[in-house]
């Protein structure tokens, strides 16, 4: 399935203005489907979060809002193991779903789900919007990535920080 043009923003756009969220569950489902890998009730939580956050979230943003969804639920287990989060998001960012932004040490969803694209975002450091602009051509690093350093690229994040149109 493709989806690069599942957006009407081609260029860029904040991450947490998300379409519809129902719709976006729906996707990855199909695709982890298509793909014959596990959506399990975890994933499919943690995936969930990110996708409703309005900001980036950490791994421990995560595990303390399973547990007080845990909590209110009254379920018997209520600790939620980081091991099994990171396992969950490791899931998701090798299946395209989400990417890492390392400089804030936290996710976002993928704006354009499709495998293995590189991902470029802009990060404010006034206000934390983060915008994906994915589609901008970043072929020249990843062309002498393969071709002349004969690297093999495993995930590739770009992040550029500064201030955002609305703080400048
Ligand atoms: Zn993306
Ligand atoms: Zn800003």
């Amino acid at each position: 399935m493709n989806h690069n043009h599942a957006c009407h923003c081609d260029h860029h756009h904040n991450v947490h203005q998300h379409h519809n969220i129902a719709e976006r569950m729906q996707d990855a489902k199909a695709h982890c489907e298509a793909r014959g890998v596990r959506f399990t009730p975890l994933r499919e939580e943690v995936y969930n979060l990110i996708l409703e956050a309005k900001k980036p979230l950490g791994a421990y943003d995560l595990i303390s809002a399973l547990q007080s969804s845990r909590h209110s639920s009254g379920a018997k287990n209520k600790n939620i193991a980081p091991p099994t989060i990171y396992r969950s998001l490791e899931f998701l960012l090798n299946e395209g779903l989400i990417h890492q932004l390392s400089s804030m040490n936290a996710y976002v969803p993928c704006c354009h789900p499709r495998s293995q694209h590189v991902a470029a975002f802009l990060i404010c450091q006034k206000c934390d919007s983060v915008e994906e602009c994915s589609n901008v051509p970043v072929d020249g690093i990843t062309e002498f990535a393969k071709n002349d350093a004969g690297f093999e690229i495993e995930r590739a994040v770009i992040e550029l920080k500064g201030v955002c149109r609305a703080c400048r």
